[in-house]
C-alpha cells in the first residue's frame, strides 16, 4: 500500500487478478451483460437501504426517491450507473470490490483450463458482478457515500483493471454509489441512446426501481405526441435536465403469469441467482390460506461454484410487501434445497421488526413450508414429463436432494421418490433409476431392495460381492456417493422393501434359492470344514469367522459384515473425517468352486498354506477398494508364492 495525499494505492487480491484477466479475456462475446450486472447491483444496493430506512426513516436525508440512472457523455468517453442507494463506507469498498472473500475461489479459478469457451461458460458459475465493468472499460471509478455519512466521508475508487486500485476520501454531495466506466476505444458503441436503451429493457425490465435516462434530442416517446401542453412545460424547463423511466420498474413476481414472457422470468433470474446462463426451471404461485405469499423460485441449470461452502451468499430473498428483508439461506429453504434460487414476498410479516425476530416468527416456519412444498411438485412434475430434464436437474443436484433423506424426515418418502441411483441394469454411471423402477422390475419371489457401496463407481460395479446376482439376473443399485452410506442408513424401505445391503449379513436370496443352490451350500460345508478351520486358526484376529459361500462365481474370497455393523466404506469415510471409528471383524468368505480354494484345501506345506490363506483375505480386501494394514506383508507373501510356482 503506498500513500499520496491521502490517495492510496493497493493491489487486487490475487483471486481477483486471475478473474479479472478471465473475464476480460473470456466474455468478449457477451459485453452487454455488464450493464446487467451493474444495474443489479445499484437495485440491491437500493433493496438494502429501503430495508434500513424501516427502522430509520433519517437515512433517506429528505430523498426518498430511489432511482438508478444510466448517462453517458460521448466526448469525455463515459458511462455512469448512478444509485442513490445504501452506498460503501471505505472498508466496505475495500472488501466488496478488492478482494473476493468467498472459500473455494481459488480452487475455483485453478479448474479453469485457459480454454476461452469453456472457461466463459465455467465464470456463469461464479457470477460475474462488479468486474464485469472491465469487459467493456479501461478505467473503472467508483465513488460512494454511505447512507448516514457525512459528504465529505465518501469514497473515490478507481482501477485500470491491471493488479491494482486507488482508495481516496472525497466529497460527494448525495448519498449512492456512482459508477463511471472509460469505455475502451472500441467499446464506443454503448455510448449511444438507442444501444443502451434497448440493452436496459433487453437485460433489466424487471429491476423494481426506475432505471432514468435522459430524454435526449433526437427521442421521443409515442405518448407525448401531440401533447401541446407539455410540449410547452418541457420548453419552459429547457434548463432542467428531464429524465424518463426506462424499464416497467415493478416487481415481476407481483405481476400475473399470463402477462410474463419467458425471457422476462429468465433475465430476473439472472438478476436474483446472480446467474450468467438461464435457469433450468421455475415455479411462479400466489398461495393463500393462514398467510399470503407469492413465490417465484427457480432452480438452476448448474451448480454454483459454492455449493457446498456454509457460508455462500445467495438462496432465497424474503421481500414483504415487495420490501427486500434478507437473503436467507437455511431459514426460508432447507439445507438439501439449497440449490433454490428466487424471491417470496409475504403479506402478513412485520417489516419494522429484526432479522431475528423475524426468523422466530411461525409465518416463517410456514412459508418455508409452503415453499418446499411448492419445490417438491416442480421436481415431481418435471420427473413426470420431461425425464431428459429432470436428468439434468439430477446429474447436477442429486447428491444434494439426497442429503434430504438424512435431514427431513417428514419428507423421507417424496425424496425417496425422487432419488436416482445407478443399477447392475445397465451398468452406467449415470444415476437414472428410480426405485419405483427398481421395484416394478424386482423377481417375483424377490423380498429386498438390494445395493452395493463402493468408493467411486467402478468400485461398486466391480464389488465381489455382485457375482452371485449378477448370475441370477437380480438388479442391485450402485452406490457410491459418499452421501450414499448415510442415505442407506436413513431409508430402510421403500414401498415397503426393505434396503438390503449385498455386502452385510449371511447371504439369504429368500426363495430366489432354489433346493439346489441350498444342497450343494451345504455339501460344500461339510467338504471344506477342515479347511475352514486351518485358515481361522491362521489368520486369527483378523477375521471374525470363516465360511464358505455361494455369493462368489468368479472371485475366490470376500469380506462381508454383520447385519448391524458399519460397512468398510463408512468405516474408512469416518477414519478420513479424522473420527475414531471402531474396526470391525468381518467374515471372510471362500468360493468353494475356485480353484486357488481347492488348491488351498490340498495345500501341504504349512507355509504355502499360510501365505496363500492370508493373500486370499488380503485380496477380499483390495477387491472392494479397501486398504491393507500391512502392505509389505502381502508383497512378501505374494513373491514367495510365485517363486515356489515354478
Ligand atoms: P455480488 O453482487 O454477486 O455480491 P459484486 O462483485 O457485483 O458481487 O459486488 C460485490 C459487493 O460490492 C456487493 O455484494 C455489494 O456489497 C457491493 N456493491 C457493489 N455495487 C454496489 C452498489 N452500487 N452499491 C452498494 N454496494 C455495492
Amino acid at each position: 500500500m503506498s500513500t499520496s495525499e491521502g490517495k492510496q494505492t493497493r493491489a487486487f487480491q490475487t483471486e481477483v487478478r486471475q478473474l479479472l484477466d478471465l473475464m476480460i479475456h473470456s466474455l468478449y462475446s457477451n459485453k452487454e451483460i455488464f450493464l446487467r450486472e451493474l444495474i443489479s447491483n445499484a437495485s440491491d444496493a437500493a433493496d438494502k437501504l429501503r430495508f434500513e430506512a424501516i427502522a430509520n426513516d433519517g437515512l433517506y436525508a429528505g430523498d426518498s426517491q430511489i432511482a438508478i440512472r444510466v448517462t453517458f457523455d460521448k466526448e469525455a468517453n463515459t458511462l455512469t450507473i448512478a444509485d442513490n442507494g445504501i452506498g460503501m463506507t471505505l472498508d466496505e469498498v475495500a472488501s466488496n470490490i478488492g478482494t473476493i472473500a468467498r472459500s473455494g475461489t481459488r480452487e475455483f479459478l485453478q479448474s479453469l483450463q485457459a480454454d476461452q469457451a469453456k472457461d466463459a461458460n465455467l465464470i456463469g458459475q461464479f457470477g460475474v458482478g462488479f468486474y464485469s465493468a472491465f469487459i467493456v472499460a479501461d478505467q473503472v471509478t467508483l465513488i460512494t457515500r454511505k447512507a448516514g455519512a457525512a459528504p465529505d466521508e465518501a469514497v473515490r475508487w478507481e482501477s485500470a483493471g491491471n493488479g491494482e486500485y486507488t482508495l481516496e476520501q472525497v466529497t460527494k454531495e448525495s448519498r449512492g454509489t456512482e459508477v463511471i466506466l472509460h469505455l475502451k476505444p472500441e467499446e464506443k458503441e454503448f455510448l449511444d441512446d438507442w444501444r443502451l436503451r434497448s440493452t436496459v429493457r433487453k437485460f433489466s425490465d424487471h429491476v423494481p426501481w426506475p432505471i432514468l435516462m435522459l430524454k435526449s434530442a433526437g427521442y421521443t416517446p409515442d405518448e407525448d405526441e401531440g401533447d401541446e401542453e407539455k410540449a410547452e412545460e418541457t420548453r419552459k424547463e429547457e434548463k432542467q435536465p428531464e429524465w424518463e423511466t426506462v424499464n416497467k420498474a415493478s416487481a415481476l413476481w407481483t405481476r400475473s403469469k399470463s402477462e410474463i414472457t419467458e425471457e422476462e422470468y429468465t433475465e430476473f433470474y439472472k438478476h436474483v441467482g446472480h446467474d450468467f446462463e438461464d435457469p433450468l426451471a421455475h415455479i411462479h404461485a400466489r398461495l393463500e390460506g393462514k398467510y399470503e405469499y407469492t413465490v417465484l423460485l427457480y432452480i438452476p441449470k448448474r451448480a454454483p461454484f459454492d455449493l457446498w461452502d456454509r457460508d455462500r451468499k445467495h438462496g432465497v430473498k424474503l421481500y414483504v410487501r415487495r420490501v427486500f428483508i434478507m437473503e436467507g439461506a437455511e431459514d426460508l429453504m432447507p439445507r438439501y434445497m439449497r440449490f433454490v434460487r428466487g424471491v417470496v414476498d409475504s403479506t402478513d410479516l412485520p417489516l419494522n421488526v429484526s432479522r431475528e425476530i423475524l426468523q422466530k416468527n411461525p409465518a416463517v416456519d410456514a412459508i418455508k413450508k409452503g415453499m418446499v412444498g411448492k419445490v417438491f411438485s416442480l421436481l415431481e412434475e418435471m420427473a413426470k414429463n420431461d425425464a431428459e430434464k429432470y436428468q439434468q436437474f439430477w446429474d447436477t443436484f442429486g447428491v444434494v436432494m439426497k442429503e434430504g433423506v438424512i435431514e427431513d424426515f417428514s419428507h423421507r418418502e417424496r425424496v425417496a421418490k425422487l432419488l436416482r441411483f445407478s443399477s447392475t441394469q445397465a451398468d452406467s454411471k449415470v444415476q437414472d433409476v428410480s426405485l419405483e423402477s427398481y421395484v416394478a422390475r424386482m423377481q417375483e419371489k424377490q423380498k429386498a431392495i438390494y445395493y452395493v457401496t463402493g468408493d467411486s463407481f467402478e468400485a461398486a460395479r466391480h464389488h465381489p460381492h455382485l457375482e452371485v446376482f449378477r448370475k441370477k439376473g437380480i438388479e442391485v443399485l450402485l452406490l457410491s456417493d459418499r452421501v450414499d452410506e448415510w442415505l442407506v442408513n436413513h431409508l430402510h424401505e421403500f414401498d415397503g422393501k426393505p434396503l438390503q445391503s449385498v455386502a452385510k449379513g449371511g447371504l439369504d436370496l429368500g426363495e430366489l434359492e432354489d433346493e439346489a443352490d441350498k444342497q450343494e451350500l451345504e455339501k460344500y460345508q461339510g467338504e471344506f470344514k477342515e479347511l475352514i478351520e486351518r485358515v481361522q486358526k491362521g489368520l486369527g484376529e483378523q477375521v471374525k469367522e470363516v465360511r464358505v459361500t455361494n455369493r462368489l462365481t468368479d472371485s475366490p474370497s470376500c469380506l462381508v459384515s454383520g447385519e448391524h455393523d458399519l460397512s468398510a466404506s463408512m468405516e474408512r469415510i469416518l477414519r478420513e473425517a479424522g473420527q475414531a471409528a471402531p474396526t470391525t471383524k468381518r467374515t471372510l468368505e471362500l468360493n468353494p468352486a475356485h480353484p486357488l480354494v481347492i488348491r488351498l484345501k490340498e495345500e501341504g506345506d504349512e507355509q504355502r498354506f499360510n501365505d496363500l490363506s492370508h493373500i486370499l483375505f488380503s485380496q477380499a480386501l483390495l477387491g472392494e477398494g479397501g486398504q491393507l494394514e500391512d502392505p509389505a506383508d502381502f508383497v512378501r507373501r505374494l513373491n514367495s508364492l510365485l517363486l515356489a510356482a515354478k
